[in-house]
């Protein structure tokens, strides 16, 4: 019997877990071949691909990102062979599958929740021509054409589950991938608009065999190693080993990302990971969704922000963790403003990355059931986002939308991290303020549906900030040109800024610092520049105030003060010095 499990991933670099743990489980009786595609394959090469491989058992894994491509591939499949058996599973058609299945009748069977053991005993089935009535986990059509629903009544133990990750032939794409792995599945906690509240309780794998794969996926190449975990920290002791194994034992350059729990992390554990782990091993993201306690009690999220805030805040100082923390938009009772409370207090934490996203009423979870309530209106299909609800509107929606793009690029970049902090900090009422100004004028000037090169992201701020009427300007147009230049690993050959030190005044100074090159500082004689270097990998501007005092005090101290940046060729590095 040829048998296929598939999916469309969203991106190349991604690797789908499910069809690798379906695979493992069903061998040694069963051989599954597990091709993978992305959303962005023309559907036609997908179905041709699979149709030449000719399956009688085609499986696919179904998200919310990749159903609706799924479904295009699977109608024309039916189309060209209708004797192949449609399977799906997936967290997308684990909830409405009865649903799902009468809208789209070429599915055969859909395998509801944790699909190893359902999707085993349905392949013997099939292939002794069994009814299945006697398949736990599944929704089927019978003979009569019925769709009948057998409810999964045991989960499995996942101390059992052999690896799923010892084929030959991933080895080649691991060290281009992510590798996501799992040490355990549930999670405790409650969310209502989360699918992960669904499952009670949380089951443990094998921490031996967890450790073996991670051993197999480093020497094989595996650089990016995602924990799939829904909360990896829930019980300290079993962190705690794992993390130490990883400071142990990891292979130069692999990086380990975790979904952390930020008010249940302990102080030790930070302080543990702050001495010991290397920087740039781990990466933790953190859900915040939202620090409004009445909008969290709503939807059941128990959150303690005090200590979510001293955890983060520890991890920041330690310097060792990057921290990428998550908003959801339009959760119960949180308006406008209090949105822009929960982004105001999480930008406090000046986290590496900030990612907003915007409330998705997913199939199966309480919160969906719920919507009438809050008045929720949202898309009928993927990804089922929120259009409004009692307390926001589409329009304030489409302006908090308007603050990704500009976040992204300009702050979750780290592309002007100076001239970003003195503006939310100085001169906006508050950070959301900032990217909610700026987001708005950039949507409107047409930039959100264009790419940009580096120079043209500091000259649409500068045009936005032109507009302004900000009395500092010259002080902000001075951090700029900082953060431009000390970005840059080879002196620039164009400058984006217009006010450029007259050519002969230039010249004067540069005279001056070849006599006397401490005149710029003991660290810049040290580089004992040649007059043909100095003027070949070096770049001199104007500024209107001491940056050096503003970067160790933060103050502003007015005057008329040089920036000179050395582009030093063996390093690639900038050397920036201010003088007077
Ligand atoms: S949002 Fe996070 S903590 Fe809440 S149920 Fe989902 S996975 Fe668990």
């Amino acid at each position: 019997m040829k048998i296929i499990c598939t999916t469309l991933n969203a991106k190349y670099i991604h690797t789908n877990l499910a069809i690798r743990y379906l695979k493992a489980y069903s061998a040694p009786e069963y051989t599954i071949e597990i091709p993978e595609y992305t959303i962005k394959d023309p559907a036609l090469r997908i179905v041709t691909d699979l149709i030449q491989k000719g399956p009688q058992v085609l499986g696919f894994s179904c998200y919310i990102w990749n159903i609706e491509e799924t479904i295009r591939v699977i109608q024309m499949i039916k189309k060209i062979n209708p004797e192949i058996i449609i399977v799906l599973g997936g967290p997308e058609v684990s909830y409405d599958g009865e649903e799902l299945m009468k809208r789209i009748t070429e599915i055969n069977v859909i395998v509801t929740g944790e699909g190893e053991a359902s999707f085993k005993q349905l392949l013997v089935h099939i292939e002794n021509s069994l009814d299945f009535t006697s398949v736990p986990g599944i929704v089927y059509r019978n003979q009569a054409g019925e769709i009948v629903v057998n409810h999964l009544i045991q989960k499995i133990d996942l101390r059992d589950l052999p690896s799923p990750f010892r084929f030959e032939e991933d080895i080649p794409h691991l060290s281009k991938r992510i590798a996501y792995i799992e040490t355990s599945r549930g999670c405790p906690f409650n969310c209502q608009f989360c699918l992960s509240s669904i499952e009670v309780g949380v089951r443990y794998f094998d921490r031996e065999k967890i450790k073996e794969d991670i051993r197999y996926l480093m020497k094989h190449g595996a650089k990016t190693i995602k924990f799939l975990d829904r909360t990896f920290n829930i019980s300290r002791s079993y962190a705690m080993d794992i993390f130490q194994f990883l400071i142990d034992e990891h292979a130069p350059g692999t990086v380990f990302q975790f979904e952390i729990t930020a008010d249940i992390m302990r102080p030790e554990v930070i302080q543990f990971l702050n001495e010991t782990a290397p920087p740039g091993l781990f990466r933790f993201e953190i859900g915040v969704q939202s620090t409004n306690d009445f909008t969290n009690e709503l939807v059941k999220r128990k959150q303690n922000f005090e200590k979510l805030k001293r955890t983060v805040t520890m991890v920041k100082d330690g310097g060792k963790i990057d921290q990428h923390l998550d908003l959801i938009a339009g959760l119960p009772e949180e308006d406008y403003q209090s949105f822009r409370k929960t982004f105001n207090d999480v930008f406090a934490l000046r986290p590496e990355e900030l990612q907003l996203g915007f409330l998705k009423m997913l199939h199966g979870t309480g919160l969906r059931r719920q919507a009438s309530q809050y008045n929720y209106i949202y898309m009928d299909f993927p990804p089922y986002e929120i259009l409004g609800n009692n307390v926001l509107t589409f329009e304030e929606i489409i302006s908090i939308k308007q603050v990704e793009d500009v976040l992204e690029k300009y702050w979750n970049d780290h592309r002007m991290d100076t001239t970003i902090e003195y503006l939310v900090s100085r001169v906006f009422p508050s950070p959301f303020d900032f990217f909610q100004q700026f987001g708005s004028f950039w949507d409107e000037q047409g930039w959100a549906r264009i790419g940009h090169q580096l120079e043209d992201l500091y000259l649409r701020l500068h045009q936005f900030l032109s507009q302004q009427n900000l009395t500092d300007f010259s002080i902000i147009e001075g951090l700029m040109k900082y953060d431009y230049l000390r970005n840059q690993k080879y002196k620039p050959r164009k400058l984006w800024w217009e006010e450029r030190l007259p050519k002969q005044e230039r010249s004067e100074i540069y005279q001056e610092i070849l006599v006397s090159p401490e005149l710029v500082g003991k660290d810049f004689a040290a580089f004992k520049l040649s007059e043909k270097d100095l003027y070949k990998l070096t770049v001199m501007e104007q500024l209107h105030f001491n940056l050096d005092e503003y970067l160790q005090s933060n103050s502003i101290v007015e005057g008329n003060f040089k920036l000179l940046a050395y582009y030093q060729p063996e390093t690639t590095t900038a050397h920036l010095f201010t003088l007077q």
